[in-house]
């Protein structure tokens, strides 16, 4: 298990102060792949292994689409970032989350791509990490408080949520997240831009790219957005907003 250790320090690294999830063992595997030992020797960011099983989301997320959405999507935008940073080395001891939240200050040559392949790279990590098997099903703690408060009810919130996601035209993202006046707001972004770039702080974040649920659900949309909520691990989510409202 201690093979484990350096995904945890990359998500660490990738997110600040996140909580620690538990490692299961066939994460591990990925860390002992070429594709990911090949990435983490070209450049400051490399792939961080899933913090659970491939297969670990079924039915609600298929292994096939969880291992090309890893391995190949998540992969390639780590790759293009380290390309890109390859090219103003003095950018690459920068956390990534300062680059994306001052991309007014990254070099114009290499902006767009930090944009999209940094901000790709940040929204997969955030992902993976508020996903977990058999979700706690309900927010907790003082950001279920939070969430009825701002939205009347958990059940009107995910509605709000998931015809949001719906919303989004082409590929993007459907965030909740703590706004720049400290109150909770439902927004989407559209490729990889992250919220992280509007002053905001993510507490939850769903990926409506097709790539995200198309082998299982098709176009159906509003069928993986619904299903979603049964595999989010709220205890992360509530790690999020506790951090957002420091
Ligand atoms: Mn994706």
């Amino acid at each position: 298990m201690s093979d484990f250790r350096p995904s945890r320090r990359q998500f660490l690294a990738v997110l600040g102060s996140l909580p620690v999830v538990a490692a299961f063992g066939k994460a591990a595997e990925a860390l002992t792949s070429p594709t990911h030992q090949a990435l983490s020797s070209k450049g400051p960011y490399s792939l961080p292994a899933l913090p659970y099983p491939y297969d670990a989301l079924e039915p609600i997320i298929d292994a096939q689409t969880m291992r090309l959405h890893h391995d190949k999507h998540h992969a390639a935008y780590v790759d293009n970032l380290n390309k890109a940073l390859a090219q103003h080395p003095e950018l690459g001891r920068e956390g990534l989350e300062q680059l994306l939240r001052n991309l007014d200050k990254v070099p114009a040559d290499i902006r767009t791509a930090v944009q999209n392949h940094g901000g790709g790279h940040w929204n997969h990590t955030f992902f993976w990490e508020l996903m977990k098997p058999s979700g706690s099903r309900q927010p907790v703690g003082e950001l279920a408080e939070a969430i009825r408060a701002t939205f009347s009810s958990f059940e009107n919130f995910q509605s709000r949520f998931v015809e949001a996601g719906l919303k989004v035209f082409g590929s993007g993202w459907v965030w909740l997240v703590v706004n720049s006046q400290k109150r909770l707001e439902i927004l989407t972004t559209a490729n990889q831009d992250t919220p992280l770039a509007l002053g905001a702080y993510p507490i939850l974040g769903n990926d409506v790219w097709e790539h995200a649920y198309y082998l299982k659900y098709q176009n159906r949309r509003g069928d993986y957005l619904k299903a979603w909520w049964q595999v989010v691990n709220w205890d992360v989510a509530l790690e999020h907003y506790a951090r957002a409202r420091k």
